[in-house]
């Protein structure tokens, strides 16, 4: 028979840490705490298969379900000493929610059950503490009416309908804060709740606790499928197959009185990773209270002057989890009556920051290996570092102009700016419209996380460093400052008034994230710490630590990547940028990109303007020194690594003035006629530019062009390798889809650099291959490489041309295509492995059988983007080429696809 229900308890549990498929995280976690002997209170974890069933068969349960529940409740009973109903000893649970990925306050969870009417009063005579046993039945009644009976409000606008009682009480007497309520206050309460309850649903609250507990076990399973659920799961690229689990566990209550209390804590810091307890808790209050932002939650460091011993248990727990799962963890804990439970533990989210500090911080506490580092970042992730931040001066300047607004918690470090918005739903619209914008909330919530997504930084008025708002905008690396209790917001209004200012939606605000301060206006940015040493050179590293961790990480990448990277560059400063992020080469030089440059255009447009051979000439003869001396700048900034170089690719009429004041211009220039010049430009009009004269076939009917650029590289190359740098151009033809088309632009190629080594007496080495950018060109590979020495896939024409998609003409479908999951993500971004790249690996496979040893590299967008990148590595590219600051998040993506390979087991290879 199939084991449905693991139990925990009393040191021993059915399940361990590594069983988070079928446990769901929460319930893996409290069975790995439970054997390495926490205090975890016991109880049970029903598996995710029954989620799975449940939705398979109609919303019903395996039928052998109700017979190992009682089993396991019998055990947990025995294991408390207490009885689920029994009014003289009772038991109570919660159920909870606990899906195999973290997904914070999407799904729901009751507290408290098990309490009735008969329950309480029993509980009052055993506890003898009347306010405690009425304030835990209120808040399990609302619970249970909120996500069982579905009186949560779905809409922002509505109001819990509990809360809205509470409200009136507290008025009614004339109190501020939940804690002010008396026993006879909530036994009114729980009496007004069940009315209420009566009153929505046309059925009365059930007192009996066996029906309570299917009641929230049915709940839990249904608030997988709940919409905020599923646009969580939408964003993080959860399956909805997974499913959830549900922990039933033992009560232990916080809210017992002024010893007893709730907290939440990471083992370090979570947003700057220092190796520091993190964390808040409250005295007398239950579970979500900390969450909720209700009350403002103490600081952990004050629990140690409170009560040093409670402190000492768990600073000694911190530890022992942080040996023992070797990671910064977040956790649960409750104190009851002076003794401590732990309720939840998991790995914590943490900042990019934290995620590269505390890598490499237990690397060297050697806790862990440097692959596991690796592995423990995310490659984007390095963007983080790579941010701006405030300029320290504009900063200070902005605070000593008065604009400080105020201070609230640093949640989220960066810098951020843009415009007040005061819901989600606005910040979606108005990042639409191409807006910057800043999310300000009172607190945030579960069904703000699309809001917070286009959101450049969001701000809340409460909750601490461990609320939603702070949270999530770790997990998604967004500038947080939360908990800045001074401004008060007014949602009707949509304004936000702080020291007597009124800000009003649309108001430029700034958020150092890093420092919790929130600035009126724009504050100007300057470049990251690892910017400013690796680029501007204004900054020694010996005094930028967030650089040395950036460092150590890219020294132990490059350990065990197998790939090459290099980058895609234009210009020597651009190169020379890319070289200090730690590129190998250039990937792709685009030579029309300084056609663009001053002094250029004027002759470029001649030539294109020309219509005999000779005037054609005369104009690239202006253009020939002009270019050898770009490709000297590059060849000297990239020091003897190889480069790749493009020739031209684009449609002649992006070079054409298109206005008739700039055609006049070049008219009089030229010494011709306005109306030629016009005659021309029109003449030269494509349909379908993209598609037309472009690419190859421009040095194919115009073979001067390629004449000319060829000229220009190797003297360029011979030029610089007379000042004793070493060289290494290749040469590559684009848009190749037919063999003879190579052999054309080859012969030409080839015949320039013996011409340029014969006038100038020296030898140097040079390749010429092909992009492989075309269908054709792929799929006739085998003829291709026995002319082309490298291949290099140029994957956004490549897209572009498999998929019949044009991409500047395609965001107003492939966006509802990603949505209707037809594509799983915009191709242009993440490679279409089962489209586009089974061509490249027909290619790679044809290529190298005709010619072994060909060079394979990607110089499309794809280069930079994680999956892409061990995509190429997994199909054996020799490199990946990527835009400059893309290139050490290449460097960390292909070293992670390396480790996975030995994962896999596969042995290196060239
Ligand atoms: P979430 O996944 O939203 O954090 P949890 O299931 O962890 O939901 O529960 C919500 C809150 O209730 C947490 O603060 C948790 O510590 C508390 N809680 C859950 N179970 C118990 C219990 N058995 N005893 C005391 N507090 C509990
Ligand atoms: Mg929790
Ligand atoms: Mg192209």
């Amino acid at each position: 028979m199939k084991k449905y229900v693991y139990f925990f308890g009393n040191g021993k549990a059915d399940g361990r840490a590594d069983m988070k498929a079928l446990l769901g995280g929460k319930g893996a976690n409290l069975a790995e705490m439970t054997n390495i002997r926490l205090p975890v209170p016991a109880g049970f974890t029903i598996s995710t298969e029954v989620c799975t069933y449940y939705y398979e068969n109609k919303r019903t349960y395996p039928r052998t379900l109700a017979n190992d529940v009682a089993i396991a409740l019998k055990k947990v009973e025995k294991s408390m000493g207490a009885k689920f109903g029994d009014p003289k000893n009772p038991l109570l649970v919660s159920v909870r929610s606990g899906a195999r990925a973290s997904m914070p306050g999407m799904m729901d969870t009751v507290l408290n059950l098990g309490l009735n009417d008969v329950v309480a009063e029993g509980l009052v005579k055993k506890t003898n503490n009347r306010r405690f046993v009425y304030d835990s039945y209120r808040r399990f009644v609302q619970m249970y009416g909120d996500v069982v009976l579905g009186l949560k409000p779905v809409h922002k606008d509505e109001i819990d309908p509990f809360e809205v009682i509470i409200e009136e009480k507290k008025k009614a007497k004339g109190i501020h804060l939940d804690t002010e309520l008396d026993a006879d206050d909530l036994k009114e309460l729980v009496d007004q709740f069940k009315q209420a309850i009566k009153d929505q649903t046309g059925h009365d609250f059930p007192q009996n606790p066996m029906k309570q507990l299917w009641g929230a076990v049915g709940a839990v399973f249904g608030s997988w499928n709940n919409e905020r659920a599923i646009a969580y799961r939408k964003l993080y690229d959860i399956p909805d197959w997974w499913g959830t689990a549900v922990n039933v566990q033992s009560m232990v209550f916080g809210n017992m009185g002024e010893d007893s209390g709730t907290g939440v804590a990471f083992t370090r810091d979570a947003a700057t990773g220092e190796n520091l307890f993190y964390g808040e808790y409250l005295m007398n209050a239950q579970g979500e209270d900390v969450v909720a932002g209700i009350r403002t939650p103490l600081p952990i460091a004050q629990l140690k002057q409170e009560n040093a011993k409670i402190y000492a248990q768990l600073d000694r727990i911190r530890k022992a989890l942080e040996k023992h799962y070797r990671d910064m963890m977040d956790i649960e804990f409750t104190i009851q009556q002076g003794k401590l439970y732990m309720l939840q533990c998991r790995v914590g989210k943490r900042t990019a920051f934290a995620a590269i500090k505390i890598a490499v911080d237990m690397v060297q506490q050697r806790l862990i290996s440097d692959k596991e580092a690796l592995n423990r970042i995310e490659p984007e992730a390095l963007n983080q570092l790579l941010r701006p931040v405030f300029d320290l001066k504009e900063k200070e300047g902005a605070v000593k102009s008065g604009r400080l607004l105020a201070k609230g918690l640093n949640a989220g470090p960066g810098a951020a700016t843009g415009r007040i918005v005061f819901n989600a739903p606005d910040a979606e619209e108005w990042k639409k419209r191409g807006e910057l914008v800043i999310l300000t909330r009172i607190e945030t919530s579960p069904e703000d996380i699309k809001g917070m997504d286009a959101a450049e930084g969001i701000l809340t008025a409460r909750g601490g460093m461990t609320s939603h708002a702070a949270l999530v905008a770790r997990q998604m690396g967004k500038v947080c400052v939360a908990g800045c209790s001074a401004l008060e917001m007014d949602y009707g209004k949509r304004t936000m008034t702080v020291k007597g200012k009124v800000l009003k939606e649309g108001d430029w605000i700034s958020l150092d994230g890093t420092t919790g301060e929130v600035i009126e206006g724009k504050v100007p940015t300057k470049p990251s710490e690892v910017l400013q040493v690796l680029i501007g050179k204004t900054l020694h590293p010996k005094h930028a630590p967030v650089y040395q961790q950036y460092a150590k990480i890219m020294s132990w990448a490059d350990k065990y990547r197998r790939l090459n990277i290099r980058t895609n560059a234009d210009q020597p400063d651009q190169a020379s940028n890319a070289v200090a992020f730690g590129a190998e080469g250039i990937g792709l030089c685009r030579t029309e990109h300084m056609f663009f440059g001053e002094g250029k255009i004027g002759p470029m447009r001649e030539m294109i303007l020309a219509d005999t051979v000779e005037a054609r000439t005369a104009a690239l003869a202006k253009l020939l020194p002009l270019q050898r001396a770009d490709f000297e700048g590059i060849f000297v900034a990239m020091n003897g690594r190889p480069v790749t170089i493009r020739t031209i690719d684009p449609p002649l009429h992006e070079f054409l003035p298109h206005e008739e004041p700039a055609q006049r211009e070049l008219a009089q220039q030229m010494g011709i006629s306005y109306e030629k010049v016009r005659q021309r430009v029109e003449g030269l009009h494509e349909f379908n530019p993209m598609l037309g004269f472009r690419g190859c076939r421009l040095g194919i009917i115009f073979p001067e062009i390629t004449e000319m650029q060829s000229r220009a590289i190797f003297e360029a190359a011979a030029n610089v390798q007379a000042q004793g740098i070493k060289v290494e151009p290749e040469v590559m033809i684009p848009l190749v889809g037919h063999v003879k088309e190579l052999e054309h632009q080859e012969k030409i190629v080839r015949r320039v650099a013996s011409e340029v080594m014969q006038e100038k007496n020296v030898k140097f080495k040079y390749l010429v291959g092909t992009m492989i950018e075309i269908p054709r060109g792929a799929i006739t590979a085998d003829e291709i490489a026995r002319v082309a020495e490298f291949f290099s896939f140029g994957t956004n024409d490549l897209t572009q041309t498999t998929l019949g998609v044009s991409r500047d003409d395609s965001a107003r479908f492939l966006i509802p295509y990603v949505e209707k999951e037809i594509y799983p993500k915009d191709p242009f971004e993440v490679l279409d492995q089962t489209g586009v790249g089974e061509l490249m690996k027909i290619a790679i496979e044809k290529g190298r059988a005709a010619r072994p040893g060909l060079k394979v590299g990607i110089c499309g967008e794809h280069g930079g983007e994680p999956s892409s990148v061990e995509f190429c590595h997994r199909i054996n590219q020799n490199y990946v080429s990527c835009s400059p600051f893309r290139v050490p998040i290449a460097r960390l993506a292909a070293a992670r696809a390396a480790l996975a390979d030995t994962k896999r087991g596969k042995s290196k290879q060239g």
